[in-house]
């Protein structure tokens, strides 16, 4: 059962979804953390095991509530991704309203996970004293830096502004429906981190040593209960110099038949050339299309993404954005040629492609909006939103 003030629960067994709560009973964030959404991610669920750990042994006071879950239970009994689809890709709404008008005894292996999921998560939201923060667990392949990556708003940057590893924008507008959409739908704070490698060990203190940040940089835990230092130095040392904030340009969309194979040895961030070798597939060599790095190359049997192709953002364009959204010049980008709002929808933009040329996308990304599926002949943007409570997550 749940108790409040420092108690913690780990012995809340009414469902093995559930590896422990913390509540407050005080006014503050519900920190919302997921480990194992992928079933051969169990880095992440041994990462808030230990946090959890730790929070009970010290008897650390915390504002609002934490609950921390595992993701996919059935694939992570079977240590692989998923047993039928990816549960990381159905969060849009209109996939919810279709599991929503499904009988539940028809459920099939991942119908039944989301089901629980999305229980816990609408639980969390109706019981929460302020806003949310959910943050989810993951871990890659490959070997490579940690990194996280989030929808660009500018409560989410200040989260992963306190974790000294390279932020990616933009994976989040490749991949339809990762689980972090159910809350940016609702203008909350989520961000995804990446650890490392499934089975490295130095994986689990990287993502340890983000749940601790994460928890100081959104005010659930007291500045001085953790050891930020020590967790930044953790961190930085895993990533190795990358670069901060990187924006995906380009995602190798792959099923079955294209019997794609990702040439060995690439890490994520490793920097290739234009016409550089990346993989094979049915029609022959893949290539790289322009300067750039590689993500999470695919070296694992089950997935839909090949790799990724990213770019750096100078510090300085990525300071300049945040400066022109706090001061609300974000609010023009409307009214240039050959843009106008979608009269159904305020927070879209459609774009002409031929007068709106020289607008491209990054110019788009400054200010805050991600590209959407195009509405007939027009592009579209939409504002990525943080709701007002989201804006008052701070450090204490
Ligand atoms: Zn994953």
């Amino acid at each position: 059962m749940t108790r409040t003030g420092t108690a913690i629960a780990i012995g809340e067994r009414t469902s093995p979804r559930i590896l422990g709560t913390v509540d407050s009973g005080r006014p503050g964030p519900t920190f919302l953390a997921q480990g194992g959404i992928h079933g051969n991610e169990p880095a992440g669920v041994a990462a808030l095991e230990r946090v959890l750990a730790t929070i009970s042994e010290r008897k650390l006071t915390i504002a609002g509530r934490i609950v921390a879950c595992r993701g996919n239970l059935l694939a992570l009994h079977g240590a692989r991704r998923y047993v039928e689809r990816d549960l990381n890709r159905q969060w849009l709404p209109e996939s919810i309203a279709r599991l929503r008008a499904k009988e539940p005894r028809d459920d099939r292996a991942e119908d039944k996970e989301q089901r629980e999921l999305l229980a816990l998560y609408e639980q969390c939201w109706d019981a929460r004293r302020g806003p949310l923060v959910f943050l989810d667990l993951h871990t890659s392949s490959a070997p490579g830096s940690p990194f996280s990556c989030m929808a660009d708003t500018l409560p989410n940057r200040r989260i992963t502004d306190a974790l000294p590893i390279p932020m990616i924008l933009g994976l989040e507008e490749c991949i339809d429906g990762a689980v972090m959409e159910w809350f940016n739908q609702r203008g909350q704070i989520a961000i995804a981190v990446e650890g490392g490698q499934h089975d490295a060990p130095a994986t689990i203190d990287n993502l340890e040593s983000a749940v601790w940040l994460t928890l100081a940089a959104s005010g659930v835990v007291a500045r001085q209960d953790v050891d930020i230092a020590f967790h930044e130095a953790r961190l930085r040392e895993a990533t190795n110099g990358t670069p901060h904030v990187v924006e995906v340009t380009w995602r190798h969309a792959i099923t079955p038949l294209d019997r794609f194979a990702m040439v060995p040895g690439y890490v994520s961030f490793q920097p290739v050339e234009k016409g550089d070798l990346l993989g094979h597939d049915r029609n022959g060599p893949v290539r790289a299309r322009a300067r750039g790095m590689v993500l999470l190359p695919l070296y694992q049997g089950l997935g839909e993404d090949g790799y990724f192709f990213a770019r750096v953002v100078p510090r300085f364009w990525f300071r300049l954005s945040g400066l022109l959204r706090r001061f609300r010049l974000s609010r023009f980008v409307g009214i240039l040629p050959g843009v106008r709002r979608d009269p159904a929808d305020r927070r879209t933009l459609l774009v002409n492609p031929t007068v709106a040329r020289w607008l491209t996308v990054p110019l788009f990304h400054l200010f805050g909006y991600r590209r959407e599926r195009p509405r007939g002949d027009r592009l579209a943007f939409s504002r990525r939103w943080a709701a007002p409570d989201a804006r008052t997550v701070r450090p204490r």
